[in-house]
């Protein structure tokens, strides 16, 4: 009889950790609303007497359809793109049959530990702008996340705007958001356009801009995760011979 021992020589590549490596970074996009709203009512955050309707039925345009298809539509080409990078994903929904109060949203946003949680929606109104709402800082519910959120909201914000074209309309503070005040971890809910904007509706109908607001989406994200601190170094075997 013969007997072989085989002894396995492996290259242990020794990742260091270095500023602006987005690789590894988690985020969950939540793209904002569903098929049926849910007025089922939720506290507007742990605790709260002051309540919100679990999910509402969002907006939408004449050309574009509901908002909370647009939303799903740039959340998962967002999905594909930030993949490409490294980053990975977690969607609170792929699909519009569910039935997600807000603050489960938050829930799963929390869960994941994600570096940060972006709202997809699409605003009401006519306006020709954009802007990212951001939770303000109130104590024991968002006083952990606002500062961060606050960095997150403006770097997207900036880049956002100017890669779609979209007259730039700042960012607006928000106590009263579920979905923020349930979040563990920094939270940004970007307006992305107004859908009653007659050019804002026809440039959301086509395939074409919803991937460009979604690579808008995914340049601010980035913009966000390269000022995270390193994270620490990691060891990963990768050939064995
Ligand atoms: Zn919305």
């Amino acid at each position: 009889m013969i007997c072989i021992t085989a002894f396995l020589i492996c290259t242990i590549f020794i990742h260091p950790g270095f500023a602006g490596d987005v690789t590894g970074r988690i985020v969950c996009i939540d793209p904002g609303h569903q098929n049926q709203g849910n007025s089922t009512p939720e506290p507007i955050g742990p605790g709260a007497t002051q309540t919100k309707p679990c999910v509402s039925s969002g907006t939408s345009g004449a050309l574009s359809g509901p908002e909370h298809v647009v939303n799903l539509d740039v959340g998962l080409r967002l999905h594909d793109i930030l993949t490409s990078h490294g980053i990975i994903v977690v969607m609170t929904r792929t699909t519009g049959n569910v039935d997600l109060c807000n603050s489960t949203r938050a829930g799963i946003a929390n869960m994941a530990k994600a570096d940060l949680f972006v709202r997809l929606h699409c605003n009401s109104g006519s306006s020709n702008s954009c802007f990212t709402l951001y939770p303000t800082n109130i104590p024991e519910w968002t006083d952990d996340i606002y500062e961060e959120s606050l960095k997150a909201a403006q770097l997207f914000q900036t880049a956002y705007s100017q890669y779609v074209d979209i007259p730039d309309a700042g960012l607006t503070p928000r106590s009263d958001i579920s979905g923020f005040n349930w979040s563990d971890v920094p939270v940004i809910l970007p307006e992305m356009l107004h859908m009653q904007n007659p050019n804002h509706d026809l440039l959301a109908s086509t395939p074409d801009f919803r991937q460009k607001m979604a690579e808008g989406c995914a340049a601010g994200i980035i913009e966000y995760l390269k000022t995270l601190p390193p994270k620490p170094g990691y060891a990963r075997i990768s050939m064995c011979y």
